[in-house]
């Protein structure tokens, strides 16, 4: 296993909430999910499950358990 050197400084918003996320990436493993098709948790397998989950959703990891909480 090779380290994986997180270059690339994510920034974003929630769009549920508009708290502001940031987490550090592999620009490679984000371009590789992004155009490439790779399933997040094959390319960015460091990133924690909230973290995935608010690049797939834009919605930060509180917002998301809200949303499932509302369901039940
Ligand atoms: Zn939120």
């Amino acid at each position: 296993m090779s380290e994986v050197i997180r270059d690339y400084h994510y920034f974003g918003s929630c769009r549920m909430c508009g708290c502001q996320q940031q987490m550090l990436v592999n620009i490679d493993d984000m371009n590789r999910w992004n155009s490439q098709g790779v399933y997040i948790q094959d390319a960015m397998p460091y990133l924690t499950v909230g973290e995935r989950e608010f690049l797939i959703s834009e919605t930060c990891e509180p917002c998301f358990d809200k949303m499932f909480a509302d369901c039940e």
